[in-house]
């Protein structure tokens, strides 16, 4: 006889739904009041979650994939994770091409989460073709039945987070949202959740984070992609030296720059003050909204909406490591707090 157990068929189920938490502390010195949508507690530890169960299951839908497919995308972030993770359940193969840039780290966690990983080099142009999208077009050409997720330049991107985030944040705030802010790299989370809170409300004001070294900003202003404004620079998963077509520029308002030294002390401070441990790009975010407060974005009345994208547990070897934080010289500031010092008992 089977009883009746309270428990999930499987972690898709936990995919979206994720939890809408006030913040405290951090916004004290604030005008308004600011809620973070908290993206780390998907299953896979970020919003890369729904777009690659959304896309997944889309072309299951359209009947391309079957048992045993393989799954193509170029990534060693946390859209990989998440279609690894998706793989592992739903029975495909998951390939993923990187460049040899990808830490060792981010390279052992996508193999213990099943992926065959690729890994090519990072200084050859996008058009060789030993250059990770070369490999990953090639491996998909020759694999019959595989699925090539390209969420740059796929649609699908921005549509799961038009069905699943904007409603999401539109039910939770009970449509009294008045500002989003999020961070804008394939785009697909600002431009599909902005669409649809758009369409309920076309007064929401929607302003997109970008990085110093990234091109999206200028060309939102100019419509020009500038290659003078591309140079390396330290966060990960925000900004672009191209243009993606999955960002629908339309349905941002602005775009804001933070710098990498202040993000990673503002996603230290999240975690210390609020207790909530996030990624680097949360850091950005709120870095952002510190900003625009200085522009004077909000009032008493405002209700913002901040999308923190991942979990901090993926950067222990960047910003969470007072190493690394000091061998970028992120503590040679006087404004900056001191790393705490460890306790060794003898
Ligand atoms: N933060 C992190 C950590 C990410 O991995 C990404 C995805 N590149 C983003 C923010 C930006 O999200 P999107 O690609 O949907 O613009």
């Amino acid at each position: 006889m089977e009883h009746k157990i309270n428990a999930y068929n499987n972690l898709l189920e936990l995919v979206g739904n994720t939890p809408l938490i006030k913040l405290n502390k951090i916004a004290d010195n604030l005008e308004g009041n600011f809620y973070a949508k908290v993206e780390g507690f998907n299953p896979g530890h970020s919003s890369k979650d729904r777009i690659a169960l959304y896309i997944i299951e889309e072309a299951e839908r359209r009947g391309i994939l079957k048992k045993g497919s393989t799954i193509i995308e170029t990534t060693s972030g946390n859209t990989g994770f998440s279609i690894a993770m998706i793989s592992i359940i739903k029975g495909y193969e998951c390939i993923l091409a990187v460049s040899s840039k990808s830490s060792k780290d981010k390279i052992d966690m996508l193999r213990s989460m099943g992926a065959k990983v690729y890994v090519c080099p990072a200084h050859v142009s996008a058009d060789d073709p030993r250059s990770y999208y070369e490999v990953a077009k090639r491996l998909h050409e020759e694999t019959e039945g595989s699925i090539y997720i390209n969420q740059y330049f796929n649609d699908l991107n921005a549509e799961a987070h038009y069905k699943s985030t904007g409603p999401e944040i539109w039910n939770q705030t009970n449509g009294h949202i008045t500002h989003l802010v999020a961070c804008s790299g394939t785009g697909g989370t600002i431009s599909g959740t902005a669409k649809y809170l758009k369409e309920q409300n076309p007064n929401i004001r929607v302003i997109g984070v970008d990085a110093y070294g990234s091109v999206l900003k200028k060309y939102h202003e100019t419509g020009e992609l500038d290659t003078k404004e591309i140079y390396p620079y330290r966060i990960e998963g925000l900004g672009k030296n191209l243009i993606p077509t999955a960002t629908n520029f339309k349905v941002i308002d602005e775009f804001i720059k933070v710098t990498d030294e202040e993000s990673a002390h503002t996603a230290r401070e999240i975690s210390r003050t609020e207790g909530l441990f996030v990624g680097y790009t949360s850091g950005a975010v709120m870095q952002a909204v510190r900003q625009l407060e200085e522009m004077g974005e909000f009032n008493e009345n405002s209700n913002v909406v901040v999308i923190f994208p991942d979990h901090g547990s993926r950067y222990m070897s960047k910003i969470y490591s007072d190493q690394w934080m000091s061998d970028q010289g992120f503590f040679d500031s006087k404004n900056v707090e001191e790393p705490q010092k460890i306790e060794f008992v003898k």
